[in-house]
């Protein structure tokens, strides 16, 4: 990579040992069941994440919209954080597609919803009201600078599903993330969740793919969902492969991106003209804001980081950034961003 790429850690580029994987990956066709490269990586996530089995999804739009739509029927409620992905940030697909009514809660600075809020929007059973059967969680909470949340809090989600006879599923999109950040084993987090799905395509590197994992019987439907929405695919083993170098070599050195986005929000919060909250930085995320004191605008902020350091960054349509690091990101890299940012700024 020779752009410095800050703006998401999808942009992150296979490694050399997963194009390697992935030419010598044997195949078949998953749609019979026959791929075992497929087969191994299912196998693997679900072992991973202390569910029976796994689905190899296209992405993890496709991995919340499959699960949801197995978990529920059309007229179902679903308890969500209002700034989660699944309700923002994916063409409302649990409505569109799935005819599931989104019930969405405010979230707190780490991206938890408050407790009794939850139990409050569980629906009399009353022919006015939808049914109930959906929690809907994110860890770690992209809207909320990627923070990683404690499996407490999963541990009193669960409670209320129980007490409610309500379905909780899990984004994990960024679950290991979350997991090495708590150091914590990441079932030691979903065991709280009836599904969750996680991505192999950001931090961990690999070129496409999601896995939902959940019980053996919910994965059938699942696979049901996946055809509905055109997400069954042939001889998905080639990039499978890459998955299972993801699952294999790429979680624990997540720990490097983490200290990385650390330095970063650090060394901006001592640039004048930029805000930024390092203590809420725990993940591979940073938010920061430009201060109205800056001497340059949004755009030309971007502009300038782009021109003079080939240092790529989204955001520049308000005062507020998000900057992200991964696997093509050295620590030099953080270094040359702060040394630019503060010549920008000065
Ligand atoms: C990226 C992301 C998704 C969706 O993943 P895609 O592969 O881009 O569809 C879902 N949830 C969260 C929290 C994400 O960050």
């Amino acid at each position: 990579m020779d752009r410095i790429d800050f703006r998401s850690d999808t942009v992150s580029w296979p490694t050399p040992a997963m194009r390697r994987a992935m030419a010598d990956a044997p195949v078949g066709d998953d749609v019979y069941g026959e791929d075992p490269t497929v087969n191994k990586l299912e196998a693997l996530a679900a072992e991973m994440v202390g569910k029976e089995a796994g689905l190899f999804v296209a992405s993890g739009t496709m991995g919340n919209l499959t699960a949801i739509l197995a978990h529920g029927r059309r007229g179902d409620g679903a308890i969500v954080g209002e700034d989660s992905h699944t309700f923002r940030a994916e063409a409302g697909g649990m409505a569109v597609l799935g005819g599931i009514v989104p019930n969405p809660l405010p979230t707190d600075v780490y991206g938890r919803m408050n407790l009794a809020a939850v139990e409050d929007a569980v629906f009399p059973d009353d022919p006015h009201f939808p049914t109930n059967r959906l929690i809907l969680v994110e860890n770690s909470y992209g809207a909320k600078g990627g923070y990683p949340i404690e499996p407490a809090y999963f541990q009193q989600i669960r409670q209320i599903a129980n007490k409610n006879n309500l379905i909780v599923h899990m984004d994990g999109a960024r679950l290991f993330n979350a997991a090495v950040a708590l150091n914590l084993d990441t079932k030691e987090i979903t065991q709280y969740v009836d599904s969750v799905t996680f991505c192999l395509s950001k931090g961990l590197c690999a070129p496409v793919g999601s896995v939902l994992c959940g019980p053996a019987e919910f994965i059938q439907q699942a696979r049901r969902a996946r055809k509905l929405v055109g997400g069954a695919m042939r001889q998905a083993g080639v990039m499978a492969a890459a998955g299972i170098v993801a699952l294999t070599e790429m979680v624990e050195r997540l720990a490097d991106d983490h200290a990385h986005a650390k330095l970063l929000a650090e060394g901006l919060a001592e640039i004048p003209g930029i805000v930024v909250q390092p203590e809420l930085v725990k993940t591979n995320m940073l938010f920061f804001e430009l201060a109205d004191s800056a001497p340059v605008t949004p755009e030309q902020f971007v502009q300038c980081l782009r021109d003079e350091a080939n240092i790529w960054l989204s955001g520049g349509y308000s005062r507020r950034f998000r900057a992200v690091t991964h696997y093509w990101i050295q620590e030099s890299d953080v270094a040359l961003f702060l040394k630019t940012a503060r010549a920008i700024l000065q």
